[in-house]
């Protein structure tokens, strides 16, 4: 057996996915929630509200357990019960007001979609993912440009999310309407140009739920996604920190390459000289 044969058979059994028995058992146990337009909604919303809770317990608890305060990227600061509040109404409004009409626009309009026998290669899936954070990466590192070198557009629609120069989870989605129907389209429509099977999709979702929120959560664990990934590929806490405290760089979501080329990329030295 070659290299190759070995590394073949870690992704696929035979010619079957290792994925296989995780999609065969959802699709024949859940079939009818799984089809339902509505299914990614729910998916990216209950996990975003999941995924933020970890972090939001951090800021509540934050006095009692001090060993987190060597995490806290700016240790001084810390979110006000009223603006945790005030980040909460804003995503609840634009959930009733925006994803709540989407949800039931799609579910009346859109066909329930076709679930494929075949789950996707493992590698496929990782591949998929990968590819739909950098192609976000790419469109919202141009709109965020965009929309803080337009003053127009950085007043109407993204001021909202610069209300907080030290961010905390729950601001990941204190966005303006705009903003969120933005990502949420590119989110969508994403996995539909790069042909995913619908497993790398929504682990695409979740995942990108989870990295936006890392993003803003306002600690550098050991584990965060830039500490996982070498050689400052990945921006992570710390990079997307130091955007909300100069908001004339870092617009790249996650990675850091587009800031390096266009020159906007400022190190993440700068926010921990504030420590
Ligand atoms: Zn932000
Ligand atoms: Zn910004």
């Amino acid at each position: 057996m070659n290299l190759m044969d070995i590394s073949v058979d870690f992704w696929c059994v035979g010619n079957s996915s290792l994925l296989q028995p995780v999609w065969d058992n959802l699709r024949l146990n859940y079939r009818d929630y799984l089809r339902s337009p509505l299914f990614p909604i729910v998916l990216t919303v209950s996990s975003y509200f999941v995924l933020c809770l970890p972090f939001l317990v951090c800021d509540i608890m934050e006095d009692k357990w001090a060993w987190i305060q060597q995490f806290k990227i700016q240790p001084s600061r810390r979110p006000t019960a009223s603006t945790l509040l005030h980040c909460a109404g804003v995503t609840l409004y634009n959930h009733v007001f925006l994803v709540l009409p989407a949800s039931v626009a799609q579910w009346v309009w859109r066909p329930p979609v076709d679930l494929l026998d075949q789950a996707p290669f493992l590698m496929e899936l990782i591949a998929g993912v990968i590819g739909n954070l950098l192609l976000f990466d790419f469109q919202y590192f141009i709109w965020h440009l965009l929309h803080h070198r337009i003053r127009w557009l950085y007043v109407t629609f993204h001021a909202i999310h610069h209300n907080y120069s030290s961010p905390f989870a729950l601001a990941t989605q204190c966005l303006s309407g705009w903003e969120l129907v933005t990502v949420g389209f590119w989110t969508t429509l994403n996995p539909v140009i790069l042909r995913c099977h619908l497993l790398t999709t929504w682990a695409f979702m979740v995942l990108h739920v989870y990295v936006s929120i890392e993003d803003h959560c306002g600690y550098d664990f050991p584990w965060s996604t830039s500490r996982l990934i070498p050689f400052g590929i990945y921006g992570g806490p710390s990079k997307h920190d130091v955007h909300h405290q100069k908001p004339n760089t870092n617009y790249a979501p996650h990675f850091s390459h587009w800031d390096k080329i266009f020159g906007t990329y400022a190190d993440v030295s700068f926010s921990a000289s504030l420590k």
